[in-house]
Order: C-alpha cells, then structure tokens, then sequence
C-alpha cells in the first residue's frame, strides 16, 4: 500500500515526487508512456516567466512568482541548464503604451520587477529587432530552462531518495476502497493508496471523472512553433514577447539552453488530444507575426516544427485542491502555461498545504535534494577534455556530429535512476538527434548502444512508444 500515489510524470508530477521524496513518505509516481516528461512537458517554449502577466491574487500569479524565484537554487542541485536572461515585451505602435503600463502596474502587484525602456534603448539592447520598435518592457527575473532535463533530473532524484517510477502505466479507472484508492492500470495490474495526486496535464479532467469529480474542464490548446539551429550566438538575447491578448502571451522568439532559438508558439482550441501536428497556414501565421517584432528572423535555419498542447482548464486558473468528491485525492490540474515556471512553487504548494495538513510529514533524513552531476564535455575546456577522453575514450567517441554527442555522454543516461529505453529518451537526454540533421546520422548508433544494453535485438528497439520500432527487419538477412 502506497502512502501517496502521482498519476502523470511530467514536470509537474516530478518535483511533486521529489519534494514528497524528503519525507518518510511510500510513493509512487506512475505514467502512461514509456519516459516521463514526455507530453506537454517536452512541447513548450522553455521560459521561466517573471510572472508579472497573470492575473494578480490568482494561483498562477502567486505560484509563477515563488517559482521563478526557486531555479537558481533548484537547478543547481539538479544540474539543469538555466539561464536568467530576461524577457522584453516590445511596444511596437504608440497605442499600446496604455496597454505596457497597465502591465507595469500588474508587475507592482504580483511584485515582479519590471523596467520600461525607450526604443532606442530596445535596439541597443536587440540589435535585430524591427527598428520601428517604439520601446519596451524589461523582465530582468525571467529565465530559460531545459525542461527534459528539470524533469529526467527530479525523477531521477526522486526515485534515487526512494520513490518508486512505473512507466507504461495508463491509468483506466480508480475505485474508492476502505482506506484509499486502488488504481487500475491498462496493463492489468493495480496499485493500491491512500491519497492520490492527480497531476495528469491535458487528460486530468479524465481522471477526475473516474472518482465522479467533474467540476472542472481541460480544453486543449494548441501551440506551433519552429525550431532554428544554432547559427549564431546573440542574435536575439532576451525573450522577445509582443504584448500579451486573451489568447496569451503571444508569438515569442526566444534562445534555448543550447543556443537553438524557437519561434512560436500559435494558440488554437483543438478537439483532439491526441494529435500534435502541426500545418501549413498556422506555421505562416506565426512566421508573419514574429517577423513583426524581428523581420530578419533567418526561416532557411529552421530545422524542425513542433507542437505542444495547453491543458487550459475550464476555471482560468490552475486547480490545485483537494477534490470535493474526496478530500484524499488531489487534483493538480489546469497547469497551462506558466506552470513549467511554476512548477517548484506547485510542488512546494501541495506537499506543504494540502498533503502536509492532512498527514504528518517526517523528514527522510537519507534523502538528498542533489543529484550526482553529469560529465559534460562541452562545457570543460580543451586540457580538461583531453583528460577526460585520455582516461574514458567513449567521451571522445563522437555519435552524434550535429550536436557533439559522445558514446560516453550516451552511457551515462544509462546507468542513471530514470534510464532512457527509446531513442526519443536519449534525445531528450543528450540532444543526440537533436540538431541539423535531426538523427540522420546518428540514429543507427543509437540504436546499437540501445540493443547492446538491454541485451536486445536493434529490431526491438523503439523511437518511442512500445511498438515503435525503427527497424524492421535485419537487411543483411533479408538479402539472402
Ligand atoms: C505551447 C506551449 C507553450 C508553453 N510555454 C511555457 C513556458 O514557456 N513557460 C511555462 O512556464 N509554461 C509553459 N507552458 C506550460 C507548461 O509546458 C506546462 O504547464 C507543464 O509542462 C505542465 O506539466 P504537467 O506535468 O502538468 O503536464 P504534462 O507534461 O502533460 O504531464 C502529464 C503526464 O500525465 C501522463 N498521463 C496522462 N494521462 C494518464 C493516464 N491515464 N495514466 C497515466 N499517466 C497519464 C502523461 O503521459 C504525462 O506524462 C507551455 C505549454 C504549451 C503547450
């Protein structure tokens, strides 16, 4: 019998389990895919929001705000890549000044600090953006992050401090027993609980109804992007927001942790939570609205699209509470953006006011709130590297060469306490894949260093899901 058990493994369900994995405390985590993190988690623009844009005295306005201010600390004990960069939302006509100033105003509220800046001190600063540009919001305190590893890395902490990670674990029902829950899985086995934490992103809602809560909604919505290479440091510095609608923040552009830049993302309802492709004309929308604010933007750099989809709740602000229908299941739910911002403050919020008043909470004194560092070669200097390869030559065996991932690099996510176990994980993991050529030339090592570790056959070895094999047969064999 689990203490508590998370359904969903994305960011949100991983820093709830570590931070439940610092008491003495039986937990669970559990999630339907093959690796955690592997939903909208993946699918984002990357951006520790300031928090000066949700609406002042909601959950997402107090939960943004102690969260931005957790990543410095957070990714240090994690050894997550994080940069505190800031953001400038740009005043591109004159008669959005009313509009900047009214969000100079909701910044005093939630307490974030924001400068107004001119136009030329924006070209100053941003050198690429359109030379229209009337001035601009600076957000000193917003950040980048690289979401795969916050959420790997929490696992990974987690289950090291003794919480326990099942994988390939749909949840398809939950019925009430004498002293909990027991909790139906697809692959026909049950997990038995006294409380549970539903922090399941885009299917929460679903979740809820199978304990008979409905009251509440997740409409999903749609975000689009693309992905540019890493062909120039600096060519933008700060994420560049327009001014923020209804519809949210807007087509950003932004750099990530590894020097790629992102363009998007559009917000479109979709009746389907199943589909994350993307389109023609959505993609031309948001290439038009983002070479409004830097009409040099090079698209011929574009290596990738993507999409992601918002779990928005039908209540415009997060849910976290406990359920009406029964005060030991929790719903964690309606966690758009900024919940990857928010998502320590989240974590903090439930084990401390929701499960802390409810049982009482002994620190486990053998967890650690660290993780044991990664060796990353890239960030060491030639001497050191030299060393590192003289002494474990796999760190100088180059799989991936968009990227400059070793064998060595590879290796290490294995022996880890979150393994990968598909090349989709990997590439999460390292950025083996993750460049120009996008595992055209890496794949097939990949999948050797896969098959030779789990002592399986490359035919057996998935991009992805189970089942989803990228070889199919043996083409030496077939040729006989
Ligand atoms: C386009 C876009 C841009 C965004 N940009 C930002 C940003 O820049 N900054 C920011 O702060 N936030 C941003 N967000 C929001 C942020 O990505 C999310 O708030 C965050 O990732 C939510 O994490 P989660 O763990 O709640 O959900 P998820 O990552 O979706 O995790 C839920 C997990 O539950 C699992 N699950 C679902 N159903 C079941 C079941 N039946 N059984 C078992 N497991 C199940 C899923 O497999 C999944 O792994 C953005 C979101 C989108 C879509």
């Amino acid at each position: 019998m689990y203490d508590i058990t998370i359904i969903g493994a994305g960011v949100v369900g991983a820093l709830i389990a570590r931070e439940l994995s610092f008491y003495q405390l039986k937990v669970a985590l559990i999630d339907k895919d093959s690796d955690v993190g592997n939903a909208t988690t993946m699918a984002n623009s990357a951006i520790v929001h300031s928090g000066y844009d949700p609406a002042p005295n909601s959950l997402k306005a107090k939960l943004n705000v102690e969260g931005n201010a957790m990543f410095d600390q957070l990714c240090a004990e994690l050894d997550v890549n994080f940069g505190r960069i800031g953001s400038l939302t740009l005043v591109m006509e004159d008669e959005q000044w009313l509009v900047i100033r009214q969000l100079v105003d909701r910044a005093k509220e939630n307490n974030v600090p924001v400068t107004l800046l001119s136009g030329d001190e924006v070209r100053q600063m941003e050198p690429n953006v359109n030379p229209m540009v009337k001035g601009g919001l600076l957000a000193p305190t917003a950040g980048i992050v690289n979401p795969f590893q916050l959420c790997v890395h929490a696992v990974e902490n987690a289950v090291d401090n003794g919480v326990n990670l099942f994988l390939n674990s749909e949840v398809i029902g939950i019925e009430k027993t004498s002293d909990g829950f027991s909790i139906d899985l697809k692959n026909g086995s049950s997990i038995d609980t006294k409380y549970v934490i539903n922090a399941a992103g885009i299917y929460s809602d679903k979740i809820a109804m199978m304990i008979g809560d409905n009251s509440f909604k997740i409409n999903p919505r749609k975000g689009e992007y693309y992905v540019l290479d890493h062909f120039g440091f600096g060519f933008v510095n700060h994420v560049i927001f327009p001014l923020p609608t209804d519809k949210g923040k807007g087509i950003l552009i932004t750099p990530t942790t590894s020097g790629n830049y992102l363009v998007g993302p559009s917000s479109e309802f979709v009746d389907t939570r199943s589909s994350l492709a993307t389109d023609m004309a959505t993609l031309k929308a948001v290439r038009e609205s983002a070479t409004q604010l830097i009409p040099s933007i090079p698209f011929n750099q574009v290596i990738r699209t993507f999409s992601g989809l918002r779990a928005t709740p039908s209540t415009h602000d997060f849910i976290i509470s406990e359920s009406k229908v029964d005060g030991h299941f929790i719903n964690v739910a309606g966690i758009e953006s900024p919940g990857l911002a928010s998502s320590p403050a989240i974590a903090k919020y439930v084990v401390n006011k929701l499960i802390g008043k409810q049982l009482l909470l002994v620190k486990n004194e053998l967890a650690s709130r660290s993780i044991k560092p990664y060796i990353h070669p890239l960030n060491m200097d030639f001497a050191a590297r030299e060393k590192l390869i003289s002494e474990h030559p796999e760190f100088g065996d180059i799989i991936c060469n968009c990227e400059k991932i070793s064998r060595g690099e590879i290796l290490q996510t294995l022996n880890r306490s979150c393994p990968p176990h598909s090349i989709k994980a990997i590439k999460k993991r390292t950025r083996a894949g993750f460049g120009r050529c996008q595992g055209g030339f890496c794949q097939t090592r990949v999948i050797s260093i896969l098959a030779d570790f789990y002592k399986i056959d490359p035919t057996e070895v998935d991009y992805d899901e189970k089942g989803t094999p990228v070889l199919i047969e043996d083409s030496k064999e077939s040729a006989k």
